[in-house]
């Protein structure tokens, strides 16, 4: 078998944004207490929403199915306590806009434990009952994308994937969900890698992990012998290292062309949260119910790695955390990079929430915009070799056209050119705008 040769190198621009991981890095994970009541949004993966399947009033179980798939590029919804369907009705979603959602009040007497069920024989599935196990369970990419897992994994036939790619390398300031779960998890990690390995077919497993997380390449490492098809890869800390293409150009030295997915080349890339999911499925038959969030930043009172059932109202999250300093500012979902500042603390914990952060006037003081001075930092940044100025300019004026033409499709919304801009420009603000006005009117953009 010839396997990719492996660089402890790097990919070309992007940024350094600081770790900023003191306050949560040395924390335990900790699980949140329950809640009384649970927001189920149906739409909360990439692709079409769920559908519901239970009636209001009807009892449910904790890991119970409550919905199903709206469509192949869709997936499976559980309920994360054992209690009642109070409501199937539109509710506030992070973005602010309302989404169908399913409301689960909680029964105070029951205890809540996940009853495990017998481990699932993994290895005799075919390809196609391992797809669908991994679509009923529920699973997407935990990185933040929340794109269905199973689709990943439908792979055309005239394609064969040498190579899983392990996104350990938790590149945003402030979390640390990852990092722990590495940590404190080594064993589950290399299992949830090993099932994906041998299903996908691939030859070999390359877990990448940023050299500030030395400690976890360690233990990954000390559990490593039973797996000879595994390895822990150090690579150095740039910002955004996870966004897949970086990521494989930083393994391997390789460049996944434009437009292209990385599957065109023969790899597949999962996030290390995705694949605790996947064992967790197989070896105890617990669905996603329930994911791992750093709640850190200068505005919260006691940061935290907790593990919070799906549909917990970040209000709860915050308050078991002590809540928000008076100072706060800001409360974002996801990283400071990519995440999405929140206009109500009363929408749920997602799939795809690795982080709830608060900040504060020092870190959100939104710098004055001023006019661009050519200076070309973000052009330096972008690590897909676009001209962010030059797009953010044709946004502005709503020339969508010749956006499309330079490429805007290709940006991953990494934000490192805005993070560079020493004018404020919202550069990423005004790229997104523009893709999507580029999806709505249907331009051509290939
Ligand atoms: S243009 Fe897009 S890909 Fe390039 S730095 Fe900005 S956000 Fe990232
Ligand atoms: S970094 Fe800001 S000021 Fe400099 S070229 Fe880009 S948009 Fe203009």
């Amino acid at each position: 078998m010839k396997s990719l040769p492996i660089f402890r190198r790097n990919f070309a621009h992007g940024v350094h944004p600081g770790d900023h991981t003191e306050q949560t890095v040395h924390l335990s994970i900790q699980r949140i207490p329950f809640y009384s009541h649970y927001i189920l949004p149906l739409g909360q993966h990439l692709g079409a929403p769920a559908r519901a399947i239970v009636k209001i009033g009807e009892r449910v179980q904790r890991g119970q199915l409550i919905a199903k798939p709206g469509a192949f590029v869709s997936t499976s919804l559980h309920s994360p306590i054992t209690g009642w369907v109070r409501a199937i009705a539109p509710r506030h979603y992070p973005g602010g806009k309302l989404q169908p959602a399913i409301e689960i009040e909680a029964d105070p007497y029951a205890t809540q434990r996940f009853e495990s069920k017998p481990a699932i024989d993994w290895e005799n599935l075919s390809s196609e009952d391992f797809i669908n196990h991994i679509q009923q369970a529920g699973i997407v990419g935990l990185g933040g994308a929340a794109f269905p897992s199973h689709v990943k994994y439908s792979v055309p036939e005239n394609i064969h994937i040498k190579h899983l790619v392990v996104n350990g390398a938790e590149c945003e300031p402030y979390l640390t969900n990852d990092h722990r779960l590495m940590l404190e998890r080594p064993e589950t990690v290399l299992q949830g890698v090993e099932i994906i390995r041998k299903k996908i077919g691939a030859e070999l497993a390359t877990i990448g992990v940023e050299s500030n997380k030395a400690n976890a390449i360690k233990v990954l490492n000390s559990h490593i012998k039973p797996y000879p098809n595994i390895k822990v890869v150090a690579l150095r800390v740039k910002y955004p290292q996870g966004a897949e293409k970086m990521l494989i150009k930083s393994l391997f030295g390789i460049e996944v062309p434009a437009g292209r997915l990385p599957r065109d080349i023969g790899i597949t890339v999962n996030n290390v949260g995705t694949l605790v999911a996947v064992a967790d499925y197989f070896l105890t038959g617990m669905p996603l119910i329930e994911r791992i969030v750093t709640v850190s930043g200068p505005g919260i009172s006691q940061p935290a790695n907790l593990i919070v059932p799906l549909g917990t109202p970040i209000r709860e999250v915050l308050r078991f955390c002590g809540g928000l300093k008076e100072t706060t500012r800001e409360v974002i979902m996801g990283g400071p990079m990519m995440g999405m500042p929140l206009s109500s603390l009363d929408v749920p914990i997602l799939k795809g929430s690795s982080g709830i952060l608060a900040f504060t006037a020092t870190e959100t003081g939104k710098p004055q915009e001023y006019s661009c001075i050519r200076c070309g930092r973000c052009v330096e940044a972008c690590p897909h070799f676009l001209n962010p100025s030059h797009l953010a300019k044709l946004a502005k004026v709503r020339w969508y056209e010749e956006m499309a033409k330079h490429k805007a499709m290709d940006c991953v919304e990494c934000g490192a050119c805005t993070f560079s801009c020493p004018s404020g420009i919202p550069i990423v603000h005004l790229i997104k705008v523009g893709k999507t006005e580029i999806r709505k009117e249907k331009i051509k953009y290939t």
